[in-house]
């Protein structure tokens, strides 16, 4: 009872933060109209103003430390403006944040740590097929990461009712079309997206599922009738579609996070990142999260990460973890220790490897043994 209590609340904000998110917005537009003219929802708009590659490589040290979604007070849920929200990432040690407003693709400030063009294209339903639960809502969410659409306000003028696959491959194309890297976000938070679905949106062009949102509807862990985020993407590797996994903050609070969550809003910051293995800069960033040169996380890092189809091996920065070895939704090994080296099984089909210490974990990409020869 108290979870179905909690439920209601969640989705009862969540529905307050639509109308309100979407009075905020259109006042924000105007408001900002002559700086960032809102530009039109047509891809064939994109400009070129920004080269992916503008930002001068450094010397490769190892794993960039990022996020992948980010709020800003352009998004109109959340009250931290762009400035803010760097320098609250920059002071983590972070590389490299994405501006994920809804929407909105925000100008980025820079400095030692890079900020990167980004948009969570948001549409908010009140109707979808398959028809959301008691108490829910269409909630359909996917971040275009490193867009090289235009800044400002994108007014979305789709129709407000269709397949859920279908309004989620909308949302893709449009990443495609601006160049951008998709992310289907949060896929449970108002059980946004089962496997069927996914596997649909995955064939529109799809990199990445949001497995590990840490913000504090996203309902990772499922329920009862519904898988939790790694079952959903476990069920989506098996059928062999190659889809990589995010770990993410989704953060909209930062400093006042404490005043947040006097409301019952405690939406958090740097609880969820990925480390990717690249130089930095926006190009390569890209291109290893592209390939699935990454890992997500809450906190557990290695130091050593090793992924192929004939050995993997991982070591971690902690004194010991427990480390997991899943196939095909299955735990097909399991060991404790600083140091895993492991051989998968050939017709194992693909092993992933979820990681615990401290109470907080890693998790990897798939290593997909069709690859050995
Ligand atoms: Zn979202
Ligand atoms: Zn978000």
């Amino acid at each position: 009872m108290a979870r179905q209590t909690t439920h209601l609340r969640e989705a009862l904000l969540a529905l307050l933060l639509l109308v309100g998110c979407e009075q905020r917005s259109t006042q924000r537009s105007s408001e900002t109209a002559r700086e960032a003219p809102a530009a039109t929802l047509a891809p064939s708009s994109l400009d070129t103003r920004r080269s992916l590659d503008a930002h001068p490589p450094h010397r490769v040290t190892g794993f960039l430390k990022g996020q992948l979604h980010a709020h800003t007070n352009a998004s109109g849920d959340s009250e931290t403006p762009p400035a803010e929200v760097h320098a609250f990432y920059e002071s983590r040690e972070y590389d490299f944040v994405v501006f994920t407003d809804h929407n909105t693709v925000t100008d980025t400030p820079d400095g030692q740590l890079l900020t990167l063009p980004g948009i969570e294209l948001t549409q908010n339903l009140r109707h979808c097929e398959p028809a959301p639960g008691p108490d829910e809502a269409c909630l359909l969410h996917v971040n275009a990461l490193f867009t090289e659409a235009p800044f400002g306000r994108h007014r979305l003028q789709w129709p407000k009712f269709g397949k859920r696959e279908d309004l989620y491959a909308r949302a893709v194309e449009w990443a495609t079309a601006s160049q951008s890297l998709a992310m289907l976000n949060h896929p449970n938070m108002h059980y946004g997206a089962n496997a069927d679905t996914i596997a649909a949106v995955a064939a529109k062009g799809l990199t990445l599922l949001e497995v590990g949102n840490q913000s504090w509807d996203s309902q990772n862990e499922g329920d009862a009738s519904h898988p939790s985020t790694e079952a959903l993407w476990d069920e989506v590797l098996s059928r062999g579609i190659r889809l990589w996994g995010a770990v993410t903050d989704d953060a909209h609070n930062y400093n006042d996070v404490d005043t947040a969550m006097k409301y019952s809003r405690p939406y958090p910051g740097n609880l969820g990142f990925v480390m990717v293995r690249a130089e930095k800069n926006a190009l390569a960033i890209k291109q290893a999260l592209a390939r699935g040169d990454f890992y997500g996380s809450t906190g557990v890092t290695f130091t050593t990460l090793e992924l192929s189809p004939a050995k993997c091996t991982l070591e971690v920065s902690e004194a010991s973890a427990e480390f997991e070895v899943i196939s095909r939704g299955r735990t097909v090994h399991h060991e404790t220790g600083k140091r895993l080296a492991y051989v998968p099984s050939r017709d194992a089909g693909y092993v992933r490897f979820r990681v615990r210490a401290e109470g907080r974990f890693a998790l990897t990409q798939p290593v997909f043994l069709t690859d050995l020869q």
